[in-house]
């Protein structure tokens, strides 16, 4: 926080000493110089105790050195800092977003046009803020506050030192030509304020008014005395005002001269109240001037230590101050509440009871014992001696009654106190501990303890006396409050249930299914004739105050009263309830519901049960754990109504949107990003924030947030409605909602026609894949026609290659290999085949057996080839001569079997055979005779075969007997 102030020291040289000489000059002017209004001596001590809310980079204000305070025409309020620009959203501070470098942004002024138009005037540069970014319009230096002021259009002029430069809204820069009267006296800075017309600044000691191009210089012979002129201030009905050095100046239109008051304080920095007071800002403390005194507010902590630069009162909610190095501060419940704390000489806490007798003191009783408050005094002094006895403390209640103040202490002693004549009178002790007294209608003095219910029936006598009454209830019975109805029926609330006095005789009311556990810690009626009841065990129950013995009560249906524990209603002349709790007191009027706590400026949030006084100007007085409050006008808060939530930012991507304005944007992959402000709340950070953001026409759906920032990050193209309500819990009330549409276009491949190329491009390439899909097919289809093929002539060559193979096995199983004839089977198998046909008998078959003759020699002679070679002559001669329908074969080893369909029988057989034997074999060059026999016969019709070859080889078998060489027939 140092390093800040030093910062300062360094950036603004001219200004800060210039504040400095200011502070000096008014040390002297206030302490040495004593010019013939007398100043007032700054007191060590403030006359007022306030309660300041302090702002700090905690709650978002990133710098601590708050240069200057704005409020927009939405309430909305600026803060220009050594390093940024600012707004209060309702829970803290928000840094503007802007183009410029936060650190270039060492903002000295602000100025709001007639039309709305926000200046910003930096230490090197003027700008403009055209609702989402801050716009440069002209190099020039801003030093302080008030060198922005406007000139009744919506330009502005600009002083820097000697200079003044005139800016059109178009950011044209024109020097004015500067009087010699400015150039007057030794400092050379000074604010400058536009009023009516005229242009108003400071001239060296004097105040300068510039018509035209007319300059009039207002001097000590028109009210103003010489002084360092600090600031102006005009007021909404014209007055000018001027805070100097010493001085506070004021100058009503058309006034020929100033009126001047002294300033106990140079006074940096000035603002009208909402009764039309001058609130100052100056260092260490808050002065207010009245018209005719001067009273300074301050704390025991924060202000003392900060050097406060400039001060704005909101209507609605606050006093703000800025200050150097401790950031903004918020001084809860200005003009609402007036605190007294033992800095206003209050002896002790809590405060149990409080009441104005009949000379209009008002009397406090505390803990300790108590104070009395003179009319319009702004201290406290104690009780009169007479009431300060040992043991009279703890003073529960206090009850006026014409010239008499009765008091009840806390445990049960019972005290007149005569205002003429100063005298106190102990009627009773031993009453038990106290809860409550009244006086009802009769005069009658009613006083509630733990245990037993009192009257006093006699208050006037010299000797009054207290009497126990007979309720009928439990001796455990406590009696914690009462109330007198307008039909001065006595209500008592106790711990056994409500107790109704009237006509001379107590009730207990029966309040059927909702008679309480613990009975009632209060009963009030207001005027309207409405009951309410406190349970002791929380909770507010509401009915009917009436004669009956039932009386029908409900829940009150106050959301945050539902369950609060409740420590005394009390009712207020104009029919306002008012419920006591540890968190503030809330407040009934109508239909409504408020709460009042320290946030709204109450002293303390814990209430003191029963410390309530109803003021005859309409103003309440509460006893709290923590000291007294008086809220000046409680109509102010019953009545308030929340300002319309404003929207601060909101951005898509990075275009801005604005409330109330349907926005059409494109797509972007960007978030929506929307900040809200609720103007005016008295208990920051307290407020729901309610937010939805629907497509148009879809039912709406709120959100609930703590913070006032919303991000909606992807959005999906398309008509949105955005909406944004608070809630104050406190006022039980929603500030009028705060929107904009937001039509999201798509991006171009979100298009119609986008989708509809997409659609061709489906099918195209649906359609390239199936004539893909199809040419392979076909392909494919081909190769396999192909492969059948070639598979196809493959077997076709594998099946002729078996027959062939086939035949050649056939062949091989049928014949003899080495003669070529058939095998023995095959022609036995003709032979068979031949037998069993019915031929004409002139076919006859012959079969004939021919057996080498010593065919053995042959082997053993020329070798076993020559074997070979004469059976091969010999099956080709036997070929030769027998015709092709005969079947030759070879019946085993040197034996031949001829099957001969058709021989005759009559045929020459020894010449058929002849060409066997007649000439020689031939073996290389070798000649060998060789003979054969032969049997021949023929078959007989349905002989069996190995008959037949029987027959013949029985005739083979005679022929080689009969020597060989020679056919034997067997017929
Ligand atoms: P016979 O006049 O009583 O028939 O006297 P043979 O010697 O012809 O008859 P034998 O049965 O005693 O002998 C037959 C011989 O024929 C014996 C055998 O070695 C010979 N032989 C049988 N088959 C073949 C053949 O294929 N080639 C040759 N070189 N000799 C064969
Ligand atoms: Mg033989
Ligand atoms: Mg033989």
């Amino acid at each position: 926080m140092h390093d800040e102030v030093r910062k300062h020291a360094t950036t603004h040289p001219v200004c800060r000493l210039r504040r400095w000489l200011a502070g000096a000059a008014g040390l002297l002017a206030a302490g040495v110089l004593a010019a013939a209004p007398a100043p007032l001596a700054t007191p060590a001590v403030a006359d007022r105790a306030i309660e300041l809310q302090q702002f700090t980079p905690e709650q978002g204000l990133g710098n601590l050195a708050a240069n200057v305070l704005l409020r927009d025409r939405q309430g909305v309020l600026w803060v220009g800092t050594e390093h940024g620009l600012y707004r209060f959203d309702g829970v803290g501070f928000q840094p503007v977003r802007t183009s410029v470098d936060p650190l270039d942004l060492v903002v000295n002024d602000l100025y709001l046009s007639p039309a709305g138009r926000l200046w910003v005037g930096t230490r090197r540069h003027l700008y403009v803020w055209d609702g989402s970014d801050l716009r440069r319009v002209a190099d020039l230096p801003v030093d302080d506050l008030q060198r922005i002021a406007g000139d009744g259009g919506e330009g502005v002029y600009v002083r820097h030192q000697r200079q003044l430069w005139h800016v059109t809204a178009d950011g044209l820069v024109q020097t004015v030509s500067w009087p010699q009267a400015l150039t007057v006296g030794v400092l050379t800075d000074g604010p400058l304020l536009w009023l009516d017309g005229s242009l108003w600044t400071s001239c060296g000691p004097a105040l300068c008014q510039r018509t035209g191009s007319v300059t009039r210089v207002w001097g000590a012979a028109d009210g103003v005395p010489a002084d360092d002129w600090l600031t102006l201030h005009a007021s909404p009905e014209g007055e000018l005002w001027a805070g100097g050095n010493a001085h506070l100046l004021f100058r009503r239109a058309g006034d020929s001269r100033f009126a001047a008051a002294a300033a106990p304080h140079p006074l940096d920095a000035l603002d009208l109240d909402a009764e039309g007071r001058v609130l100052a800002a100056s260092a260490g403390a808050v002065w207010r001037w009245n018209g005719s005194a001067w009273t300074s507010f301050s704390d025991d902590r924060t202000l003392q230590h900060a050097h406060l630069r400039d001060l704005l009162v909101d209507p609605a909610s606050a006093v703000w101050l800025a200050s150097g190095g401790r950031g903004v501060l918020r001084w809860r419940g200005y003009g609402q509440f007036q605190n007294w704390t033992t800095a206003q000489g209050l002896d002790s806490a809590p405060t149990w009871a409080i009441a104005r007798d009949a000379d209009g003191w008002l009397w406090f009783g505390n803990q300790r014992q108590g104070n009395r408050l003179a009319p319009e005094a702004s201290q406290l002094t104690p009780w009169p001696a007479a009431l300060l006895r040992p043991g009279w403390t703890d003073a529960m209640a206090i009850v006026p009654r014409g010239r008499q103040v009765w008091i009840v202490f806390n445990h049960g002693v019972l005290v007149r106190y005569d205002l003429d004549s100063g005298k106190a009178l102990q009627v009773a002790t031993h009453l038990g501990w106290a809860k409550f007294a009244l006086a009802d209608a009769q005069g009658r003095l009613w006083i509630g303890t733990h245990g037993m219910l009192w009257r006093v029936d006699n208050p006037d006598d010299a000797q009054p006396t207290a009497q126990a009454l007979l309720t009928g209830l439990p001796p455990d019975t406590s009696f914690l409050g009462a109330s007198v109805d307008p039909q001065g029926r006595v209500w008592v609330a106790t711990t056994h249930g409500l107790l109704r006095f009237a006509d001379g005789r107590f009730t207990l009311v029966d309040l059927g299914s909702h008679e309480p556990a613990g009975g009632f810690a209060d009963v009030a009626v207001t005027p309207d004739g409405t009951l309410w009841l406190a349970p002791v065990k929380g909770g507010l129950l509401r009915g009917k105050a009436d004669a009956a013995d039932r009386i029908d009560v409900q829940d009150a249906g106050d959301p945050l009263l539902g369950d609060t524990a409740l420590y005394s209603l009390d009712v207020d002349p104009v029919g306002r309830l008012w419920a006591f709790h540890d968190a503030g007191v809330d407040v009934h009027a109508g239909d409504h519901w408020r709460r009042l706590d320290h946030s709204d400026g109450l002293v303390w949030n814990d209430l003191a049960t029963g410390a309530f006084h109803a003021d005859s100007d309409g103003s309440i007085w509460l006893g709290t754990a923590g000291g007294v409050s008086h809220v000046l006008h409680p109509g102010r808060f019953t009545d308030a109504r929340l300002s319309p939530t404003v929207l601060l930012d909101a951005r898509y991507g990075d275009a801005p949107i604005r409330a109330g304005v349907a926005a059409s944007l494109p797509w972007d992959r960007r978030a929506l990003v929307v900040s809200l402000a609720q103007p005016g709340v008295t208990h920051p950070g307290e407020q729901q924030w309610q937010y939805r953001l629907d497509p148009v026409g879809a039912p709406a759906h709120w959100e609930a947030s703590t913070t006032p920032w919303m991000r909606y990050p992807a959005l999906a193209p398309g008509d949105y409605r955005f909406q944004a309500r608070v809630y104050d819990p406190a006022m039980r009330a929603y500030a009028p909602p705060v929107g904009f549409g937001l039509d999201v276009r798509p991006p171009w491949w979100q298009t119609p026609l986008a989708r509809l190329g997409y659609a061709v491009l489906a099918v195209l390439v649906l359609w390239a894949g199936w004539r893909w899909r199809h040419a392979r097919l076909l392909r494919h289809q081909a190769e396999l026609e192909a492969m059948v093929r070639e598979r196809t002539v493959a077997l076709e060559q594998d099946k002729r290659a078996l027959e062939i193979a086939h035949q050649a096995l056939q062949y091989e199983a049928s014949h003899d290999a080495l003669t070529g004839l058939l095998n023995r089977g095959a022609a036995i198998e003709v032979l068979v085949r031949l037998a069993s046909e019915d031929g004409p008998p002139r076919r006859r078959i012959a079969v004939a057996l021919i057996d080498l003759d010593h065919f053995k020699r042959i082997n053993d002679t020329w070798g076993h080839l020559a074997g070979d070679a004469v059976l091969v002559q010999c099956a080709e001669r036997l070929r030769t001569l027998a015709p092709a329908s005969a079947a030759l074969g070879r019946y085993g080893g040197e034996e031949l079997l001829v099957v001969w369909p058709g021989l005759p029988g009559e045929t020459d057989l020894a010449g058929l055979f002849a060409p066997l034997m007649e000439t020689p074999y031939r073996f290389r060059d070798i000649d060998m005779h060789v003979t054969c026999s032969v049997g021949i016969t023929w078959v007989r019709a349905g002989e069996d075969v190995n008959a037949i070859l029987h027959r013949a080889d029985t005739a083979l078998y005679e022929a080689k007997e009969r020597g060989r060489a020679r056919v034997v027939r067997a017929d």
